[in-house]
């Protein structure tokens, strides 16, 4: 499906902010990164997080279809960092950040559908927040982590709850393939202070909170996970859900807005498959 067969926020939502970094490809142009300057799209040579150079926009933003905006080497999250959502499942608040994996193989861009597969019957959506890397980073003090961050997206933690409790790993619930929607574009002028989070299924307003809730801010959850492992440019790190995470149907539409960034709007579909045997045969 191309992104432009959805709707996008309104122009006004999107002028005068030269700062949204994309990657893109149009039916005559490969994958590449790009710049969005109110609804034109122009090109990025080179690294984007490093040494690059934009060009003067030469497309319509309805004309490119929309990527995942960065090439990550992984997907950290974070579970239970808004109190209202742990209170959800009836989980203490944590003391420490609670990291987890996805993998990148579960990436998808605005606009191409989160697949609800066969072995789960609750899929949930996650809005969250997500922080994109822009420099090596390990070690860091709260106090140089924003110097490592590049911008911020929105992303879509999608989540099979069912198998999250049965298998007390994660990995199989969040690892789906189209598990985690990303996009539209990275916005590198964004505060993280007090922006509202929001989802609506449909037209039904699911969940709402402000970052200002997070237990553990974005400087403290960088600086946290540098401690354990490399974080390397494009790197995407998912800030937690509010509260109101709630299931996912086949033929619904997940719209997360995020103020200040804009809105990534993915559509649900059920995978044509019978549900896999319980024993499966390793011959
Ligand atoms: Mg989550």
């Amino acid at each position: 499906m191309r992104s432009d067969q959805l709707s996008y926020p309104p122009a006004a939502d999107i002028i005068n902010d030269i700062m949204k970094i994309i990657r893109f490809k149009t039916s005559f142009t490969p994958p590449q990164y790009g710049w969005i300057d109110q609804n034109r799209v122009g090109m990025i040579q080179g690294n984007p997080y490093g040494e690059s150079r934009r060009f003067e926009p030469e497309f319509d933003l309805s004309q490119v279809e929309l990527l995942v905006p960065c090439e990550p080497s992984k997907l950290i999250a974070v579970g239970q960092n808004y109190a209202a959502h742990a209170n959800e499942f009836n989980n203490d608040i944590p003391a420490y950040p609670l990291i987890f994996l996805k993998p990148t193989s579960a990436l998808i861009a605005a606009g191409q559908p989160i697949i609800l597969p066969p072995q789960s019957a609750r899929v949930d959506h996650e809005a969250e927040l997500a922080v994109v890397i822009k420099k090596s980073s390990r070690w860091l003090t709260i106090d140089e982590a924003g110097a490592s961050i590049f911008g911020f997206t929105i992303a879509n933690d999608v989540t099979a709850r069912d198998l999250q409790q049965q298998d007390g790993q994660w990995t199989r619930a969040k690892g789906f393939d189209t598990f985690c929607p990303l996009g539209p574009w990275i916005e590198t002028e964004f505060t993280a202070t007090d922006a509202m989070i929001s989802c609506h299924v449909n037209n039904s307003l699911r969940q709402m909170g402000s970052t200002r809730d997070m237990i553990f801010d974005i400087y403290q959850l960088v600086a946290y996970i540098s401690t354990v492992m490399t974080l390397n440019p494009g790197d995407v790190i998912l800030t937690g859900t509010p509260a109101g995470v709630s299931p996912l149907e086949d033929g619904d539409t997940v719209s997360i807005h995020i103020e200040g960034i804009g809105s990534l709007i993915n559509p649900v579909i059920a995978q044509n498959r019978t549900q896999p045997s319980r024993k499966i045969n390793l011959d």
